[in-house]
């Protein structure tokens, strides 16, 4: 350690973003004698519906070392499988995002370009017939990944659903037990130096806490990095219009289905996540195109009785102009919003605090440092923003005002680049790094019924015959694993941890 090192950090902000944030720095910093300080407000709730995650979750709680069985239960959590997207496209339709992989590469082409010539020849083919993960989740069954196995177990991945507010409690425990001090305390400001950095924190009682770091997990309100540092807002209403949402927990009515279920609505489009305890639903809506009572109305008319009153929540999709500004990174809903379509939020908590530990500063605060950290994120924020309009701008709906305007409304030029280099030819331009695989655009460009110009032409030096012969049977060996799989309500009773 220099003596320019790091010596105390204070986290504002108890919900999911701030445990995170404490429990892998607490893990990261431990035998530094780096004091972590994390400070909740006891009458400033957290946002408690970030419910639904992607695979990548499961190595966060592996590296901070949380006992996964423990976690699971501790939850209330499933296991999710992908997302399945109801009348998206058309009303009526359906089409799967999976986790995992997807057939098998032909003589080294991915399968998503033999599946496209396949199609041209009429081959009536289903991605559930070679994604596991879709075909499970159609049948209501769930299998632990199998590297050893071979065949589509090997591909297999899945994240889960959970009660947030019990996320929060339970990494608070951990976190605490890793030496990391809470204070029940609310914040009425920070104190600003000459040149802008902060200072202190003033509590409501009048008391200061001082740090050389400051992280701000408050939420939507960004206390430190909007409210003191004034880093401004880049808003993208003018591509994701949805700007509500109403949440409301219901019973089952049913087992609990291993996916989330997000169906598009008049305005909008509802989430249904299972829990173990519950279901938790919630209808994202645009307040350009419903009203709020003509949206609650919408939403209890498909979920039924609500076992809770509804909770009305409103944000403004885009991101802080930056993340990181002078001794303060915002981190989760004070860094941005992104509607929670492909549950990429608690994702960008986990992918800003690993940025963070990859440009881990001192207390010079290096200007560069601090540059190439926003620079990474605005890149990562700005890919799921394309990934998410790419799910509205394809639609062929035009049943109310709200879908005709999404299927006319402009798009980021990054994305248009993207759909017109699919349509050409079926290839994705994915670069280094990105969370969303070709596999991933593939699916939504093909469930949301975009369909190629031509085929990779390298698919043709295959001989087809032989592939046609291959196909079939790449559809049985999911068949079979399906068969052969436990219900999702089974493996949950297991109450082991099936993750591998
Ligand atoms: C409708 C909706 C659905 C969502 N669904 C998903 C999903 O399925 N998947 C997903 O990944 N993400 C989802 N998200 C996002 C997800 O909920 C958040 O990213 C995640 O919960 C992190 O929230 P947070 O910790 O940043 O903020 P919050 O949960 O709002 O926590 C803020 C904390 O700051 C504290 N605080 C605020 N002001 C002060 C103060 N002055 N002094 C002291 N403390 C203060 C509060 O007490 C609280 O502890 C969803 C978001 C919304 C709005």
């Amino acid at each position: 350690m220099t003596d320019r090192a790091i010596k105390s950090i204070a986290i504002v902000g108890g919900g999911t973003a701030g445990w995170m944030a404490a429990s892998l720095l607490a893990q990261t910093l431990r035998g530094t004698g780096c004091a972590i300080t994390l400070i909740e407000s006891p009458d400033i709730g957290i946002v408690g519906v970030g419910e639904a995650t992607i695979p990548p979750i499961l190595d966060f709680l592996k590296l901070i070392e949380v006992d996964l069985d423990a976690f699971l239960q501790a939850t209330q959590a499933t296991f999710k499988l992908g997302i399945k997207f109801q009348d998206w496209s058309r009303v009526g339709e359906s089409y799967w995002h999976p986790f995992g992989s997807f057939g098998v590469s032909i003589d080294r082409r991915p399968f998503h370009h033999v599946w496209h010539k396949a199609r041209t020849e009429g081959l009536d083919m289903a991605v559930p017939d070679f994604s596991l993960a879709a075909a499970l989740g159609e049948a209501g069954r769930f299998a632990p990944p199998d590297p050893r196995a071979g065949g589509p177990l090997a591909g297999l991945r899945h994240a889960l659903h959970f009660d947030a507010a019990l996320v929060a409690k339970f990494l608070r425990d951990h976190a605490e037990r890793r030496g990391v001090r809470r204070l029940e305390r609310e914040v009425a400001r920070a104190v600003l130096r000459d040149d802008g950095f902060i200072d202190a924190l003033t509590l409501t009682d009048g008391e200061q806490v001082k740090a050389d770091f400051y992280i701000d997990c408050s939420g939507l309100r960004g206390l430190l990095i909007e409210q003191a540092l004034e880093t401004g807002y880049e808003d993208w209403t003018r591509w994701l219009p949805c700007d509500r949402a109403i949440a409301a927990p219901t019973a089952h009515a049913g087992p609990p289905a291993p996916y989330t279920l997000a169906v598009a609505q008049d305005a909008g489009w509802r989430w249904k996540i299972p829990l173990r305890h519950r279901v938790g639903n919630g209808y994202v809506y645009a307040s350009q195109a419903i009203d709020d009572e003509t949206a609650l109305s919408e939403l209890l008319a498909a979920i039924g009785e609500p076992l809770a009153e509804p909770r009305k929540l409103r944000f403004t999709t885009g991101r802080r102009k930056a993340f990181w500004n002078r001794n303060c990174v915002a981190l989760g809903l004070a860094s941005g919003f992104l509607e929670p379509l492909e549950s990429t939020s608690i994702h960008l908590v986990c992918s800003g605090l690993y940025k963070l530990l990859d440009h881990f500063p001192d207390r010079d605060f290096a200007p560069s440092n601090i540059a190439a950290y926003n620079r990474a994120l605005v890149a990562e924020y700005e890919t799921f923003r394309d990934f998410i309009v790419l799910h509205y701008c394809a639609t062929a709906r035009d049943d109310t005002p709200f879908w005709r305007d999404r299927a006319e409304a402009s798009i980021p030029d990054s994305l248009a680049e993207r759909m017109e280099l699919y349509r050409a030819c079926g290839r994705i331009d994915t670069r280094p790094g990105e969370l969303f695989t070709d596999l991933s655009w593939f699916y939504v460009l093909e469930g949301m019924g975009l369909r190629p110009r031509a085929h990779d032409p390298l698919v043709d030096a295959s001989d087809f015959r032989q592939v046609r012969a291959i196909l079939p049977r790449l559809a049985q060996q999911v068949a079979t694993v399906v068969a052969q799989s436990p219900t999702h309500q089974a493996a949950l009773g297991a109450g082991r941890s099936v993750a591998a």
